[in-house]
């Protein structure tokens, strides 16, 4: 690891006018510290936000819905009694973040910006992502990359809050040279023939401040579905977040959102859309997941991902019924 300025400010401000672009923010340090011990990055300065007041709280307002600041830890997102009842997918899905460990020291805003598990990217090879010559999954160990959204490089998106957060329609704010920006979750992430090097929309020296969720309609259901190789703490192989409003078991609105399948959490809003009026069953949801991930393009050793994809759906959506 390379020897780095350590600092902690007290304000955003403070935060923002000491970056630079050899620094790097620091909230947990359960994802920066790999990185640097693993020599994919080496900033010269890490600043770290703990000590910067209100980003650890977590704040619901009847009738608006939930703030949650950024430095909220993943585990006070998993026990938090509203947020299990109201928000529950979110709930489930920070609770099968990593180990109960990683869950204490991991913030929200960490998981969302943390970087690709890619296992060329986090060992000795100069990728793409790495600013370096090829992708070395093409043709190589691929069979936990992704099968759709991918463009010279084939990431799959590993934080598990920002697809139940996707299907919530959360925003994201961000602090932005003294000002409050408000983005949607989809369009914080990008894909990479947006751009290669990054993984969301954040410039220097921006922070997430908060992630905000609207007030839940009343005949609204949610669920976290995760499948891993491993019983254990594990990332996704593939997940599924469906959040629906029913009316007994005919759906009225759906929002399904998929990941580890895509470099960003995965929607198709033609199948949220043909989901609308159906009453679930199993033959029902059979035919309706029948065509699911169609335009999917598997490499060679991760097809396996595409009838994995249309069994956790069908399962979310029959628990939920
Ligand atoms: C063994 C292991 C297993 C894991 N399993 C899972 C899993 O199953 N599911 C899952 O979702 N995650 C998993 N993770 C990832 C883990 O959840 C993340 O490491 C953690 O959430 C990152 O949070 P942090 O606060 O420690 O972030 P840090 O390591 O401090 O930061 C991560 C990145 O986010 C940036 N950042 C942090 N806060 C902000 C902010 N407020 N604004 C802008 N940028 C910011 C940092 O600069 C850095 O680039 C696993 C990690 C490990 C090591
Ligand atoms: S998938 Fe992306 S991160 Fe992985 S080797 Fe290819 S370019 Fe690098």
């Amino acid at each position: 690891m390379n020897t780095f300025e350590y600092l902690q400010p007290k304000s955003i401000d403070e935060a923002q006018n000491n970056f630079n672009e050899k620094s790097r923010l620091f909230a947990g340090g359960t994802d920066v510290l790999g990185l640097l011990k693993d020599h994919i990055e080496s900033p010269e300065k890490l600043i770290n936000l703990k000590n910067i007041p209100g980003l650890d709280k977590i704040e619901y307002v009847q009738g608006s819905g939930l703030k949650i600041g950024s430095m909220v830890k993943i585990s006070a997102i998993a026990q938090h009694p509203l947020i299990r009842e109201k928000y529950t997918v979110l709930a489930e899905a920070a609770e099968s973040v990593a180990s109960p460990q990683l869950r204490n020291v991991g913030t929200l805003g960490g998981n969302l910006c943390q970087r690709p598990r890619c296992w060329y990217f986090r060992g000795d090879f100069p990728c793409l992502r790495k600013d370096g010559g090829e992708c070395f999954a093409v043709d190589g160990e691929n069979k936990y990359h992704c099968i759709i959204g991918g463009e010279a490089c084939y990431i799959v998106h590993p934080s598990d809050t920002a697809v139940a957060l996707l299907a919530l329609d959360a925003k994201i704010k961000i602090s932005s040279n003294g000002k409050i920006k408000e983005v949607p979750v989809n369009d914080f992430f990008i894909l990479p023939g947006d751009d290669i090097l990054r993984e969301n929309i954040l410039q220097p020296g921006e922070v997430v401040t908060e992630v905000f969720i609207p007030e839940p309609k009343a005949n609204m259901v949610s669920r976290y579905l995760k499948f891993t190789e491993r019983g254990s703490w594990d990332f996704a192989i593939v997940s599924v977040a469906a959040v629906i409003e029913k009316s007994v078991n005919t759906i009225q609105n759906a929002r399904i959102v998929w990941g580890g399948v895509a470099p960003k959490p995965w929607q198709d809003l033609e199948f949220n859309k043909n989901l609308q009026g159906l009453k679930i069953s199993e033959d029902i949801l059979k035919k309706v997941t029948s065509t699911l991930f169609e335009k999917a393009e598997p490499l060679e050793h991760n097809g396996y991902k595409v009838p994995l994809v249309k069994n956790l759906t069908k399962k979310i959506l029959l628990q939920i019924a």
